[in-house]
């Protein structure tokens, strides 16, 4: 391994495995070799804008056609301008039209076990119902409505609803404080708020009404506010399924209704007429507000549009989960995050496709709670986090074996990087050796999946998220803007627009310059780091702010963490930089154990088989045991905060997006 200068990163890690497309597999897939997967993709890439107007042509329907596939005055992108379309539309209405109205839509499962089934004509009428209940408060086109509500269909149905009438949703994740809701809704200037009035996790109801009366307080916009009950399933009947199960007790909470503000869900459908045709909208026309995790610091209101995102969410979750029409597609992903705004409702339903929706914890009632689920609905694709495979593996492998997962053919990742070794289990007990994964890169910014294998086509690394998708065409560039060779790390950028990316960050168009746009002229800074290999492969290295300055060396955190895991007595690793007068910055790890005892003796171990595995410049100099890592809301390790601590700060930065704050006083006190 070389010093380096101009700011590229060395990598150390040394993952040989590859694993083609089962032949079988390939047989059936959309995109069925190599060979066919190079052809679109430089046939994309000769020409984007009109790659993707070809596709747009077909797959979106246009109330009124487009005149030009793509108008860029960078930063700023109009895809499709001049065309009028609706996301609810395609969504619904399209897939009315080819006959589809009696497809199962979602299927659903709260955590207490009561279950419901949508059709697309049922969820169509439901829709179109809310939507009209939307225009009877007042709500128009244009206007912004905040949703903070648990995993239930009702979730998907405002989306859809607001989508129909020109309304832009920001939807908060329903585990957020009263003040992260208020936050986001003073930035966004919302005027409307959808809630719950609870929701289930780890067997207790949640007040979410309490919460959102609290923000409410702090939103001087929002002017009222609907609540759906949770347990009481508004609109449907017992022979939908509404309320059966042992679950179907509705929570014991009382919830206080203010007059005037607040309306209760199923009153107002009651008497909403099911008819409501879908607003002719621009193409440009914004559809949602989604904030960031605040991995990296203070979260982004990240703005996306119609049609561009409509087109790239749905052809993505064709290719990426080569999706057909028998597939019942499973995305564990709270709607909260992009995850699920983008493959729990819109590129599915766009697709025609038939998606599991579950409301709960993964160890409720216990922890094979998810494998009981694919049992039961005969789940073909299953796509998670790699917090939660690491849980799953902590957990142990007696929970999966109870169940029977011969209906999954496709598994995913998404959200962080996973380990390979990580990879290798959810292969091996999750996959049964036949399942191909796909890992996949993307950001709320991108909108959909932009570097992932396509699963007939692209053999697998365990770690590489392989290649980029038709129409992505990414660089690894160094600060300076130069690119970097094979094998070397560096910024990775993006050099041409693409539909589903973001249109801005909401009411800051500088800072949206200056985040993506400024560091590397005319090209998209993702601002994680990102080599790639002789194959054409890319690597994710972590975060550009993340990385490890050890002795003139800069190394990625993610290849020091999958070192550690890949010792068996480790669950979790997050490794930082610790300022250091000799070297410059020091190693320093914190290990969550899967097995053992925290002591001297295995704290030496694992300085060796890091050293073993990746070599001697990464070895940690400190490694901190600690019961449980600090995690986004999202599941994602929060290094920055770490960073902080291992530095001896006394205060850390940004909290509000962390998930339990007992944690970091728990680091704190662990005893070294
Ligand atoms: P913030 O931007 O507020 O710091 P965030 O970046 O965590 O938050 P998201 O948009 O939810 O917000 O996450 C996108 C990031 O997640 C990517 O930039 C990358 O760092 C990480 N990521 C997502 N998928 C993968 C993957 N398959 N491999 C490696 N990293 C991934
Ligand atoms: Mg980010």
């Amino acid at each position: 391994m070389a010093a380096v200068a101009g700011g590229q990163i060395d990598s150390v890690m040394q993952e040989k495995r590859l694993f083609p497309p089962p032949k079988e597999f390939a047989a059936k897939a959309r995109i069925k070799s190599l060979e066919e997967y190079q052809e679109l993709w430089d046939q994309a890439a000769a020409d984007p804008p009109k790659f993707w107007a070809d596709l747009a042509r077909d797959e979106l329907h246009w109330f009124q056609p487009f005149e030009r596939p793509l108008v860029w005055k960078e930063p700023f992108a109009e895809w499709f301008a001049g065309g009028k379309t609706n996301v609810s539309y395609n969504c619904l209405d399209r897939n009315l039209a080819a006959g589809l109205g009696d497809r199962t839509a979602i299927l659903w499962e709260g955590e207490p076990g009561d279950s419901r089934k949508l059709t697309y004509a049922e969820l169509h009428r439901e829709v179109c119902k809310f939507a009209n209940v939307l225009k009877s408060l007042g709500i128009t086109s244009g206007d912004r409505v905040s949703i903070y509500m648990p995993m239930v269909p009702e979730l998907a149905i405002a989306m859809l609803a607001c989508a129909r009438i020109g309304a832009i949703h920001s939807i908060i994740f329903a585990g957020f404080s009263a003040e992260a809701i208020a936050e986001r809704n003073r930035d966004a200037e919302a005027k409307l708020q959808i809630a719950a009035d609870t929701g289930w996790r780890r067997g207790k109801a949640l007040p979410l009404k309490e919460t959102v009366d609290e923000a409410l307080a702090k939103s001087p916009t929002v002017q009222k506010c609907i609540v759906l009950r949770r347990g009481a399933v508004a609109g449907l009947s017992e022979a939908d399924g509404a309320g059966s199960g042992p679950g179907s007790q509705t929570p014991a909470t009382v919830v206080s209704m203010q007059a005037g503000r607040d309306f209760w869900w199923h009153e107002l459908m009651e008497k909403a007429s099911a008819e409501c045709p879908a607003a002719s909208m621009d193409s440009e026309a914004p559809l949602f507000i989604l904030y960031t995790s605040g991995s990296t610091g203070k979260p982004k209101g990240i703005k996306h549009t119609t049609a561009g995102y409509n087109l790239y969410a749905k052809k993505t979750f064709q290719w990426v989960f080569d999706h057909r029409d028998d597939d019942i597609f499973w995305c564990t992903a709270d709607i909260g995050w992009v995850t699920g705004h983008s493959y729990v409702v819109y590129g599915p339903l766009s697709a025609g496709a038939t998606v599991l929706m579950y409301e709960g914890a993964p160890n409720h009632p216990d922890e094979s709670r998810f494998w009981q689920l694919i049992e039961k609905y005969k789940v073909t694709i299953f796509y998670t986090a790699p917090t939660a495979i690491r849980a799953f593996i902590k957990w142990g492998d007696q929970h999966v074996k109870k169940h029977d997962l011969s209906s999954l053919r496709l598994l995913g990742t998404v959200g962080e990087g996973i380990n390979p070794e990580a990879w290798m289990w959810y292969h091996r007990v999750i996959g049964g050796e036949r399942c191909p994964i796909v890992d996949t890169w993307w950001q709320t910014e991108t909108g959909g999946i932009m570097m992932s294998p396509l699963p007939g086509a692209i053999p697998t690394k365990p770690g590489s998220c392989t290649k980029p998708l038709p129409g992505i065409i990414p660089e690894i560039v160094t600060p300076s803007g130069q690119p970097v060779g094979k094998n070397q790390g560096g910024w990775l950028v993006m050099t041409h627009p693409w539909p589903g990316m973001l249109r801005g960050i909401w009411g800051d168009d500088d800072r949206y310059k200056e985040v993506y746009w400024s560091k590397v002229p005319g090209k998209y800074l993702a601002g994680d780091n990102a080599r790639c290999d002789d194959d054409g492969y890319y690597w994710i290295m972590g975060r550009i702010d993340d990385v490890l300055n050890v002795s003139g060396h800069r190394l990625s955190t993610i290849e020091i963490e999958s070192a550690l895991v890949s010792h068996p007595s480790v669950a979790e690793a997050a490794a930082v930089g610790r300022p250091d007068e000799l070297k410059g910055e020091a190693v320093a790890v914190f290990v969550t154990l899967r097995s053992g005892e925290p002591n001297d003796a295995l704290r030496e171990q694992l300085k060796k088989h890091v050293r073993h595995e990746i070599g001697a410049l990464a070895q940690p100099d400190d490694i901190r045991f600690t019961g449980a890592l600090p995690k986004t809301r999202s599941g994602k390790i929060m290094r920055r905060l770490l960073r902080d601590i291992a530095a001896g700060k006394e205060t850390v930065g940004d909290t509000t997006t962390l998930e339990d704050y007992s944690v970091l006083a728990k680091i704190r006190g662990d005893e070294e």
